[in-house]
Parts: C-alpha cells; structure tokens; sequence
C-alpha cells in the first residue's frame, strides 16, 4: 500500500514478480535481486553440481542432472559407463526445458538418443534428470509436496519453514515408466495445471480427499502407518537448508551488485515454494524452487461450457494464508520498534497496519487496512501460532561446514571492485591471485591469465548472462577449485577447497593488517 502516495517511502513493498525497484532506499521488499535466475532450472542443477562435487552424500537428495545442449556428450557418456558397470539398471530420464513452469515441455525418456534434438530444444536449453522410478504413493497415486519457505536475511542467513504445505496429486494411477506409458502425463507429473484438465481431478472441500490436500494430513496418514514422521521432518528441514546453502553464494553476487554496501537500500526477504518428491522409503528429493510460488487461494470451476466462477479453495486458503499472515508478522517493521522502545523502558504506543488477507471474495472483502491500536502483546496472542518456524541460525551449527563457496564467493565479491558488477575483469582477477600469493614458479602470472581466459571463455560461450563481460561467479568457482586441485593434491575435494579458502582468508588478512599499520604511520 502507498497510503499517501509513491512519494514517502513504505515500510513493506510486495511485489509480484521479481526484485526489479532501484528506487527504494528503505524498508523491506519481499524479492532478492536475481531469485529468479538464481533458481531456474538450469542455475540451480549447476549450484546443486557444484555441492554435490565437494559433498556428495549430503547433496544426494537432488537428482543426478545434466544441461542440454552443452552436457550432452556427457550425459551419453555417463550413461554408457552406468550402464556398463551394471547392466540391469534400466533408467528412465526427465527432460526439464529451462526456465519452464507447469510442465510446460517437459518429456520421459528411456535412452540418451531420445532427446529430441530438433527445432525448440537447441533454441531452448534443458535439464536432463534421472527420473525417481519408485515414488512414495498414496490411493496409488504419486503425488508431490509443496512447501513454503521464508528466506527472511540472506546476511546473517534466516530461514523459516511453513508447518504445512500442499499435497498435489496426480489423477492416474500411477505405474513404473515403461515405453508404453511414458507419454502419460496425468500418471507421471504431479503438476496442478496439468491435472486440473484431466476428468479425473477431484477439487478438495476438505483438506485430506482430493487431488490437493494438507501435507498434514499426507503425515498423519503416514504416522498411522507406522511411518517415522518425526525423521521425515528432519530429513525434509535438512533437505531445505542445504537448498539454500547452494544458493547463497549467488544470491550475495547479485545483492551486492543492486544493494551495495555501504549505501542506502532496502533490505530484503522472500517466499520460496519447494517443491519435493516422496520416495517410496520416504527418502525426500528436490524438484524444483519457485522463486514465485502461487498464492491463490481459489480455483476456476466451470458452470456451463465456456462460463467460469472463482470458488474459495478450503486446502490453498488454510495453508497459504497462514504463510502470508506469519511472513508479515516476522518482517513487522513495527515489532522492532516496539521491541526497542520496550527495551528503553519507554513504551510507545504506535498504529499498526495489518494487511488483512483472509478475504472469501472481493466483495466481501473488508477495507484492505484496518488500523488497530498496538495493544503489542494482546494483538499477537489473538493471532494463530506462528506457522513458520525457524530452522536457521537454530540448526546453523550442523551445516556450517557445508557453506565453503559462500566463502569462496566472499573472496569474489572482495575482487570485483566496481561497485554494482557480477563479473570479475583479468585485472580483477591477477589482483586476487597476486595478494593471495597463488602465484609461483610452477604457476606464473601468465598462466594465470591463461587460467582465466579458458574458463571465462567456456562459461561465456554457454551464453547464459551476456550483459556483463568478464568471469561470472560459477567460472570463480571452477578457477578456485582448479588452483585448490593443484595446490593440495591428495585431499579429498572439500579439504582441497576449504585449505585454499584458509591460505586466502589468512593472507588477505595478513595484508589488511599491514595496509592499517601503513596508514597509522
Ligand atoms: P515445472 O517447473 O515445469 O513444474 P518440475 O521440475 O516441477 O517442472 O517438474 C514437473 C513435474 O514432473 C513435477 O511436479 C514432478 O511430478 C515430475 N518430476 C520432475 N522431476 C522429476 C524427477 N526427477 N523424477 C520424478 N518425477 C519428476
């Protein structure tokens, strides 16, 4: 709401789509600066690539992935050798165009030449997965999770999980890939917008029949089975946090380059939909993330040919009103004040605007706004419990071991000099590597360029980002993990890695604290 125009500045801006405002110099918008490409299908197979590199068991529950055009070799060849090694595995694959929604394109593949190699696929890049053969059912029908996720600080790192998630049904039942039934969408994705077209969708009324039900009520089923519910949470927390951990590092690139240090900014948060697959030993693997998940809370419904009505959808309001209702309260730029005045012992008794989205329809929907006196701890103890429920920094201990290329990304960021880049230049480059001291008479400054010049060329061939010129923070990556490989020879990768971020950290440290000692004297 802009109560008295686009002139003063808001406390909360909520946009649609993307974080794409450089007008704002306060407050908070509920988008990062590139979410979106950050979790596209293709970004995020190569983020989940690179942790699956330095650890491969903790990163295991994201699909085996490769990216069409330029891993197709690849991904033949892998397969070959698979194959090879052990001849009764009969893998089936998903062929994920990037950048898709909504099933939109995608295919079930039995064998590498199936790809279609003609027309749209070479215009348009793809994920290639191994398909989860064996999902967990339920009615035998395969069924996927939707699962909210506050990212509420990127810088300290804040991650807050919805309680309950939607239970999104495919309408056939469902069979193991075979040549015969691979074309059988409505057995085989578990979309909504798919399925919604098929005679079998049942719209819920309440929140555990249908083909959209409570993610609660998918686990109480489970429980009364004897499942572990209570390790599948865990498992499911864990699945998230990682996740988000792969993502991190780019998401820092792109913040500094839209919000930089030092000047004035919004801060930001935002609402990811995960989406995660049961499999049949309850073993949760990673989809996809949605940068913008839906939150509507009604569905279409037909009244005679060609003549639809919104309806309120029970199952989408009780989940997602709550993980609106609780993303406000945690973000409440009041709470803070009241929290310091509180603190000053000098209790300020200030307005409040409560967004209220609770609303069946538009007509009956009350004023967008309702001021309400702050009557601080009685307003919240009339609200619900809150649904979204801190996992990090709670949990941050078990996996801070896990974010080594955010620290790598630190370094890249430190190089990029230029305020509002994500690209490293050579210059930029050769000074890392000088005031790390990488250099040395096995590895010369022109090797460093040369260094340079192949990864930097390869990434950009793979015409992903050509705004900027220079070496995206993937490149980075590969350049660092290279020049660790070289240094450390016999370590497994992750200690490779994590003694060159040390060496770094360490001498960049050193010369800082001798810049000081120069400027003192
Ligand atoms: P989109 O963004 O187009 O929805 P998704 O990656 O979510 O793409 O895939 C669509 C659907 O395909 C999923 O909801 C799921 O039912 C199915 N699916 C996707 N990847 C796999 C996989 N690796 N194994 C099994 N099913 C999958």
């Amino acid at each position: 709401q802009f109560p008295f125009g686009r002139r003063l500045p808001c406390d909360i801006y909520w946009h649609g789509v993307s974080f794409h405002d450089n007008n704002i110099f306060s407050g908070q918008v509920n988008k990062f600066p590139g979410m979106m490409e950050t979790v596209r299908k293709i970004t995020l197979s190569r983020a989940m690539r690179i942790m699956q590199d330095l650890f491969p068991l903790e990163y295991n529950f994201y699909p085996r992935s490769w990216i069409l055009p330029e891993e197709l070799p690849l991904f033949v060849a892998e397969v070959r050798t698979m194959k090879d090694n052990n001849p009764s595995w009969k893998p089936t694959f998903i062929v994920k165009p990037d950048g898709g929604c909504q099933g939109d394109g995608i295919y079930l593949i039995k064998d590498p030449s199936d790809i279609r190699l003609t027309g749209s696929i070479q215009s348009r890049p793809a994920v290639v997965q191994e398909y989860i053969c064996k999902p967990l059912l339920v009615d035998k029908l395969k069924f996927d999770i939707r699962l909210y996720v506050l990212l509420k600080s990127l810088e300290p790192l804040e991650i807050y999980i919805a309680k309950d998630g939607l239970s999104r049904f495919c309408t056939e039942p469902y069979q193991e890939p075979t040549l015969k039934n691979l074309h059988q969408v409505f057995m085989h994705l578990t979309n909504y917008s798919l399925n919604i077209h098929s005679g079998n969708f049942i719209h819920s009324d309440s929140v555990n029949t249908g083909s959209k039900r409570t993610f609660s009520s998918i686990l109480c089923r489970l429980s009364s089975r004897g499942a572990d519910v209570k390790k599948l949470w865990s498992d499911i927390i864990s699945l998230v946090i990682k996740t988000i951990i792969a993502l991190t590092p780019e998401l820092k690139v792109y913040y500094q380059s839209d919000i930089p240090a030092g000047k004035p900014g919004p801060t930001c948060f935002q609402i990811l939909g995960f989406d995660i697959l049961l499999m049949k030993n309850l073993k949760p693997m990673l989809l996809e993330v949605n940068a913008n998940p839906s939150m509507r809370i009604e569905h279409e419904q037909e009244l005679s040919p060609g003549v639809f009505e919104n309806v309120p959808s029970p199952v989408d309001e009780e989940v997602k009103v709550a993980v609106i209702r609780d993303t406000l309260r945690l973000v409440d730029p009041q709470k803070k004040k009241r929290k310091d005045a509180h603190s000053e012992l000098f209790p300020k008794p200030t307005p409040r605007v409560i967004v209220c989205c609770r609303c069946q329809n538009s007509e009956q929907a009350p004023e967008a706004s309702e001021e309400l006196p702050d009557a601080a701890p009685g307003a919240e103890a009339a609200l619900p419990s809150l649904c979204l429920k801190q996992v990090f920094p709670k949990y941050a201990k078990q996996f801070s071991y896990l974010r080594l290329v955010d620290r790598v990304a630190a370094l890249f960021i430190r190089f990029l000099g230029v305020k509002g880049t994500t690209k490293l230049g050579p210059t930029g480059f050769r000074t890392f590597i000088r005031n790390c001291k990488l250099s040395n008479s096995n590895f010369s400054m022109a090797a460093v360029d040369i260094l340079y010049i192949d990864i930097t060329r390869r990434w950009n061939s793979m015409g992903i980002d050509h705004k900027e010129s220079g070496m995206c923070l993937q490149a980075f990556v590969e350049a660092f993990f290279c020049l660790a490989q070289k240094k450390y020879k016999s370590l497994p990768l992750h200690e490779q890695v994590a003694s060159l971020i040390e060496l770094c950290e360490c001498r960049l440290a050193a010369l800082h604290g001798k810049r000081l000692l120069w400027t003192a004297t």
